[in-house]
């Protein structure tokens, strides 16, 4: 069997297309186009290529970037006072804390300070309790995980019902996405470090998502023949026969899993193209909330 190819990259352009046409429309009829605000706080190289590639795409279909690079020895007071000032200023439609922080500022209570109509990035702790609660729709969704639905959706696969394993839990993948998927009625278990014979748990996976950060982790008899095989991972190995010296890979061995699964989203062009696309609907979306 040949698995699928899940092209994050073709489905994240035919989101950002419409997103362009829309705010094109919107600025014809004399209206502001959205205006996302991003902090970068210290000098950290792939949080910085993080934030430029966030641009290019705002800049790509019309959302105002508003910049903020702030230096490594900023204060929580400092951020604190920028955050409010960003929550009050109405051309500013989203709010982006680019993570992770300096180790002496507090994530959690920055985060908490995002007004939840601005949090695009669907971190403050307010959104994700309101994914785990039944009967609550979060006011955004995270954009990694909100990808990922995506993706899982528009290639068909049978969410309900479908066992699904995720492998990670992390605040901002793993342990949000385990909530969307238990949303729509998958039957999820979820894995970690301290998970025992993984093996025997991701073989009996319909969906099987891979949040690790561990190139190639998974390999082809990790995997149940014909699942739906998510790869979140993007971690960087040495390659001397690139003039880089190295190349992107994801938590999944890919040539070798393609043969097993039944779809498969590969590194790149799988979920970090759907990532930037999501975080510029989350914008689209608190547009509309502030002008409601
Ligand atoms: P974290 O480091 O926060 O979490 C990793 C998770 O993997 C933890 O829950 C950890 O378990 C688990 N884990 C580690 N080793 C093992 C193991 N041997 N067996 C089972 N589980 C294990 O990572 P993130 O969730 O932030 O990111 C994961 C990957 O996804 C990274 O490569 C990151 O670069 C990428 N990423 C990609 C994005 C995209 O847009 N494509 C967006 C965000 C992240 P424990 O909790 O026990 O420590």
């Amino acid at each position: 069997m040949t698995a699928t190819i899940i092209d994050g990259k073709s489905l994240s352009q035919s989101i950002r297309d419409d997103i362009k046409k829309q705010i094109a429309d919107r600025v014809a009829r004399g209206l502001n186009p959205p205006g996302l605000a991003t902090i970068l706080v210290g000098d950290d190289p792939a949080s910085q290529t993080y934030v430029r590639n966030k641009h290019r795409a705002c800049d790509d279909v019309g959302i105002r970037n508003i910049s903020h690079e702030l230096p490594e020895d900023t204060s929580q007071e400092e951020l604190d006072a920028l955050i409010k000032k960003l929550n009050d200023d109405p051309e500013v439609t989203g709010i982006l804390l680019q993570l992770p922080l300096p180790k002496h500022l507090d994530e959690e209570s920055l985060l908490a300070a995002i007004k939840l109509t601005k949090d695009v990035d669907g971190f403050n702790p307010i959104n994700i309790g309101r994914i785990a609660l039944r009967g609550l729709a979060p006011v955004f969704v995270p954009c990694t995980p909100a990808g990922i639905m995506k993706m899982l959706k528009e290639y068909q696969a049978p969410i309900q019902g479908a066992n699904a394993v995720v492998i990670g839990r992390s605040n901002i993948v793993g342990m949000p996405v385990s909530l969307l998927l238990t949303k729509e009625n998958a039957t999820v278990t979820i894995c970690h470090s301290k998970t025992r014979d993984l093996t025997s748990i991701t073989r009996n996976a319909d969906i099987l998502i891979a949040a690790i950060g561990k190139p190639e982790f998974v390999s082809a008899d990790m995997v149940k023949p014909g699942a739906y095989v998510i790869d979140v991972g993007i971690n960087s190995v040495d390659d001397p026969s690139r003039k880089s010296g190295y190349r992107l890979v994801g938590d999944v061995a890919f040539d070798e899993v393609a043969k097993v699964a039944g779809a498969i989203t590969p590194v790149p062009g799988g979920v970090g193209p759907m990532t930037i696309a999501m975080l510029l609907k989350n914008t689209m979306r608190a547009l509309e909330l502030a002008e409601k």
